[in-house]
């Protein structure tokens, strides 16, 4: 290039840049940023910490011309400003969870790896059980997870924390089947038993699927308490809180499984008592009629969004309007939550330009 082109393109970049990376209207305020990205019925939750360290839980589906990883990607680099992810984790081995890593880890440098563990395959019959949906040896995302994430993976327990910088605390309450010991729990120690659990439905069948596997977490600011349980189905949400409450109450729900009836079990959500409900659903995958009656009658929830209108339901069996963020088939359009660096309050919107709402935390 010729100098002074060169010169040129120097003062124009002194002049933009700084203009793109700072206060533009997508641009936050400080805090703690949740974004519930749309991957059309699975799950890519981001979480921005005040020390702007990057956390992604679940990843989206894979192939569709690498859809979601492009839709995380356009959050990370383009909305919050990161050039990498500090810690991807995978709740569990579905393929609307961490179908899309490969992708992904194409497309971004990931630095840890966390999941409730891989299969040995030397150990065919001991892991059968433990891994019921695989990932088998030969499954192709499965080659591919491993491969990406080789040398920076971490398996997670339930009482275990992720290690990040600041006063963000996390906590692992579920993982493979088990629920977080009391002492460790954030509903804390005291071992009260919960009055909710007398009038619990009748109890299901134990589920034998990945789904009851699932990693699930609190994160905690302050008096903000965000809750992600994966795909966590109703018997183990119903050992999260019976006979004592191990979650505490909670600001803000990712209702579970894409709001599906076989998960969001009555008891879990009166004992969370959440403020505001989040459900990443697709146009027709989850949002229950069940668990929308749940959520709408559940007297602590002031509001309740979707990523999506359940197509297959009506109106009634559906979030306002208002509080829905993809108005057509293909979406695209995230929710973000703000959370106040000291805790304090958070506001919700549904993209960039979304009228926030403001909630006290608890
Ligand atoms: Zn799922």
């Amino acid at each position: 290039m010729p100098a002074r082109r060169s010169r040129l393109a120097a003062l124009l970049f002194a002049l933009f840049v700084p203009a793109l990376m700072g206060a533009g209207p997508s641009a936050a305020p400080p805090g703690l940023d949740i974004y519930f990205i749309d991957v059309l019925g699975g799950a890519a939750t981001l979480i921005v910490t005040p020390e702007r360290e990057s956390i992604l839980i679940d990843s989206g589906w894979p192939n569709l011309e690498d859809r979601d990883p492009k839709r995380i990607v356009h959050v990370l680099k383009h909305v919050v400003h990161l050039d990498h992810l500090d810690h991807m984790v995978s709740t569990h081995w579905h393929t609307d969870h961490y179908g899309g890593i490969e992708g992904l880890s194409k497309m971004v440098r990931i630095e840890h790896f966390w999941d409730r563990g891989l299969p040995d395959y030397s150990q065919p019959n001991e892991d059968a059980a433990n891994f019921p949906d695989g990932p088998k040896e030969n499954d192709p995302l499965g080659i591919a997870y491993r491969k990406a994430s080789e040398s920076k993976r971490k398996t997670l327990k339930a009482g275990d924390t992720l290690p990040l910088k600041g006063e963000i605390k996390t906590f692992v309450i579920a993982a493979s089947g088990r629920v977080i010991d009391a002492k460790d729990s954030p509903g804390g120690a005291s071992g009260t038993r919960n009055a909710a659990c007398d009038h619990a439905p009748p109890d299901t069948q134990p589920d034998r699927s990945d789904n009851a596997r699932s990693l699930a977490f609190v994160f905690r600011l302050g008096k903000f308490d965000f809750v992600d349980c994966g795909d966590l189905t109703w018997m183990m949400e119903k050992a999260l809180v019976c006979p004592v409450n191990l979650v505490g109450q909670i600001d803000l729900y990712q209702v579970t499984h894409h709001g599906m009836g076989i998960s969001n079990h009555p008891t879990f959500v009166e004992s969370i008592a959440p403020t505001v409900a989040v459900m990443n659903n697709g146009p027709r995958k989850g949002g229950s009629p069940s668990t929308v009656v749940l959520l709408n009658k559940t007297p602590s929830i002031k509001a309740s969004y979707q990523l999506h209108r359940n197509i297959e339901t009506g109106p009634e069996e559906n979030a306002d309007p208002d509080m829905i963020a993809n108005k057509n088939l293909e979406g695209g359009q995230y929710i973000q939550v703000n959370v106040a660096p000291d805790g304090s309050k958070f506001s919700v919107r549904i993209g960039p330009d979304g009228e926030p709402k403001t909630f006290a935390s608890r």
